[in-house]
């Protein structure tokens, strides 16, 4: 089939390559342009999620309290703030704070299900094309020490459970059964149950099947390739690059936490924000057969294979690279009394993703307005690989039908026009 136009990609991360894979599916010409190599970003590190059932939006007043106690001795937490970071970060956090009510909380999470519930029948596509070749299904083991614990988390994922993207969880059971789901569970692992619904899969290997794939429909990568500014002259839409001018019919911007820069000249304010996430790689004495939760530690631990990755923190320090290693022992010391028959001190690639968090926990996704050709995916935050493939058909909507396809929800100009982003 003759191309319909053609495209420039900019950013070969879980977004771009989700949206060039649609692209190709709809008849366009793909140019994938990344400043380094596929998935250099945060779509390696991340904790190969497909969690459609746990989709809610980050801002809400725990995770405000969280960021608070970050700031005072002794300087620890799941979401860590950097004191000399604020300055860099303040725009985000005051409208961060404005969506955090419960009212916003709440729409937002809505919103998101627009996306989530294409998700699961997209992913079966992909597995059912051979590009997901390891998705695993096998449950999300929630634990608790204390069985009150166990039962608000149960009585709480019932509740999702009615969203209609989860059924509802297995009954909360004791140790000696969690121990014959899991024989290697610690101490503080007293109570818990099965989630089904969500499902996981390696994260990297997504990224190259999805290169493999969408190379081999034609698409273009030019990998050292940064953008440096985009913009729309006349019908074409073209994308300055150190080695000159890139120019299609349409460029969509997928440049996930660094994405900020280029939208920012277009008069787009998203405040996409670099949130640091953290992983690392253990070698259980009894590798997880679940995807296990521990507690209200607010780290995860995925099964791959020989190894597990454990996963989790969200770190604003005003950079997007750099591992801290005081943030991985702090993920060790939460995560230790929850497991046994793991090494800690033998632990291998442990990394770190910058997220593309947004104020208001949703992506931003649409044309750019007085820029039609331009459209913008980004602003995924916790959930890129969750919303990556709904994400794709939507981009592959917005190119093929302009500002006609756009979802209100996710209007990219949402903090240009109106400062706290509401409405
Ligand atoms: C520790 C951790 C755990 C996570 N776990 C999960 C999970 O379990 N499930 C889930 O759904 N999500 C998870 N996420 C979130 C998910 O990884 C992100 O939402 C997702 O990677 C965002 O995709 P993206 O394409 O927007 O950005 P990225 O994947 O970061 O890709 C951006 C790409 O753009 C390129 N780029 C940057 N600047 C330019 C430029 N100027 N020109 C050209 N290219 C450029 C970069 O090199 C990079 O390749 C996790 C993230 C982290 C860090």
């Amino acid at each position: 089939m003759p191309a319909k136009g053609e495209v420039t990609v900019v950013g070969a991360g879980l977004i771009g390559l989700f949206s060039a894979h649609y692209l190709l599916e709809s008849g366009y010409a793909v140019t994938l342009l990344d400043a380094g190599a596929p998935g250099g970003g945060a779509a390696r590190v991340n904790g190969g999620w497909v969690c459609p059932a746990r989709s809610d939006p980050m801002p809400s007043w725990g995770v405000v309290r969280d960021g608070v106690r970050s700031l005072i001795p002794p300087y620890d937490g799941s979401f860590f703030l950097r004191p000399s970071a604020l300055p860099r970060v303040a725009g985000y956090l005051a409208r961060f704070l404005a969506s955090s009510g419960s009212g916003r909380f709440a729409r937002s999470w809505d919103d998101l299900d627009l996306l989530n519930r294409q998700t699961a029948p997209l992913v079966d596509e992909l597995v059912e094309a051979g590009i997901i070749g390891d998705l695993q299904d096998e449950g999300f083991l929630i634990l608790h020490s204390r069985l009150e614990d166990a039962e608000a988390a149960w009585a709480s994922l019932l509740a999702v459970s009615q969203r209609g993207l989860a059924p509802a969880p297995d009954p909360v059971v004791g140790r000696e059964a969690l121990l014959e789901l899991e024989p290697g569970l610690g101490d503080a692992s007293q109570f818990g149950f099965v989630h089904r619904g969500d499902r996981w899969l390696d994260p990297s290997r997504l990224v190259d099947r999805l290169v493999e794939s969408v190379v081999a429909r034609g698409a273009r990568l030019e990998q050292d390739t940064p953008a440096l500014a985009v913009r729309q002259r006349g019908e074409q839409a073209e994308v300055a690059t150190p080695r000159g001018v890139v120019a299609a019919e349409h460029v969509v911007i997928a440049a996930g936490a660094w994405s900020e820069e280029l939208l920012r000249p277009l008069g787009v304010k998203g405040y996409v924000t670099p949130g640091k996430g953290y992983s690392f790689s253990v070698f259980p004495q009894y590798p997880p057969t679940h995807v296990l939760r521990l507690g209200d530690t607010h780290v995860g631990v995925t099964p791959m294979g020989d190894h597990a990755r454990v996963v989790g923190m969200v770190e604003f320090d005003g950079t997007r690279e750099g591992v801290r290693p005081e943030r991985i022992d702090f993920m060790k010391r939460q995560a230790r009394p929850w497991l046994s028959g793991i090494d800690w001190d033998a632990s291998t690639e442990e990394r770190v993703g910058p997220r593309p968090m947004t104020p208001d926990g949703k992506p931003l996704i649409g044309c750019v307005p007085g820029a039609e050709r331009v459209v913008v995916a980004t602003g995924h935050n916790m959930l890129g690989l969750t919303l990556g493939a709904a994400t794709g058909t939507l981009v592959a909507s917005l190119v093929a039908r302009g500002p006609a396809a756009a979802v209100p929800a996710f209007d990219p100009m949402r903090f240009s026009r109106n400062p706290f982003g509401s409405g």
